[in-house]
């Protein structure tokens, strides 16, 4: 390898948005056969805005909002967020917790003006045997469809209501990936979301049904990279989060969105800096280019 072919290379990945951690990461593009993308913040914004609340009946509708969303203003997580936000605008500020604690993968949880609180995917609410009544199952049946993402809220051991988030898919998602498989790489959607709401997701981008890998828990990611290197297939993985960052570091070439978290940018072999998906295709044909120039 010279190393002049690989600084051109590099300075020109600068240029493009691209960080590379070291020239000895960009020899796996030469055998990346398949391409694993989170959802939400790699595909998607993860801008997440809260849409509508239901409440159950006998619940009220500023109330449901005002509880929850004072347990997701403890928590960091784009949905927990757009949750916070919605219910501030709605209803007021809102109260503290008395106690709080984050379920990955599942929701949060806490005590709010002496209510036990959860909030998150009805497997969340399952957990403690509790379960949505068959109206507000219907409605969260209807919103996910529609590719909504749809939270359930319980106080005291009953579920209260849901409340329906929305995530816009980022307008350079479907090109990136397009020019993905131009380079004959297999697209993959990986989210702990649900499958109907990733479903959505894929075919609004061009993901093949049958390539979509919904409801993973955040530490079953990495064992799911394993599984396909396992079948023989050579690994990019693209993600942003906390819960990427075991995944990223297995893939045979990792990628993480510069918007994303530290542990992403620090687990990966890449950085795009601006999270704009279309530099993942960059940085392969880049590297597999610069490759080339070698020898
Ligand atoms: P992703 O894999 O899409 O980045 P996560 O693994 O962070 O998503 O979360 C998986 C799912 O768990 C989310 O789609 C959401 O349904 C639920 N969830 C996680 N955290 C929260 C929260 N704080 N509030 C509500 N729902 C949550
Ligand atoms: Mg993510």
């Amino acid at each position: 390898a010279t190393p002049t072919a690989l600084m051109v290379g590099t300075g020109r990945g600068a240029q493009l948005g691209i960080l590379i951690k070291g020239p000895e990461v960009l020899e796996s593009t030469r055998t990346v056969d398949t391409i694993v993308l989170d959802k939400t913040g790699t595909v998607t914004t993860g801008r997440m805005a809260l849409l509508a609340g239901h409440p159950a009946p006998g619940t009220d509708e500023t109330e449901l909002l005002r509880l929850a969303g004072a347990l997701e203003h403890a928590s960091e997580h784009p949905i927990a967020r757009a949750i916070a936000a919605g219910a501030t605008d709605r209803t007021g500020p809102l109260p503290t917790p008395e106690d709080f604690a984050n379920v990955p993968g599942l929701g949060v949880q806490g005590i709010v003006e002496g209510h036990a609180v959860l909030v998150g995917r009805a497997k969340l609410l399952a957990e403690w045997e509790i379960h949505l009544p068959e109206d507000l199952a219907a409605r969260k049946q209807t919103a996910e469809a529609a590719g909504r993402t749809v939270v359930a809220v319980a106080w005291d051991g009953e579920a209260r209501g849901i409340l329906e988030v929305a995530d816009a898919v980022k307008d350079t998602s479907a090109e990136a990936i397009r020019r993905l498989r131009a380079l004959g790489l297999t697209p993959v959607l990986l989210t702990g979301d649900n499958t109907t709401v990733a479903e959505t997701v894929a075919k609004e981008v061009g993901i093949d049904a049958d390539q979509v890998i919904a409801e993973v828990m955040p530490e079953d990611k990495v064992d799911v990279v394993k599984r396909l290197q396992a079948e023989g297939r050579s690994v990019a993985m693209v993600g942003d989060g906390v819960n990427d960052a075991a995944a990223l570091a297995q893939a045979d070439l990792g990628l993480a969105m510069g918007t994303g978290t530290d542990a992403a940018i620090e687990a990966g072999d890449l950085t795009l800096v601006t999270g704009d998906l279309r530099a993942a295709a960059d940085a392969i044909r880049l590297s597999r280019r610069t490759l080339g120039t070698i020898k």
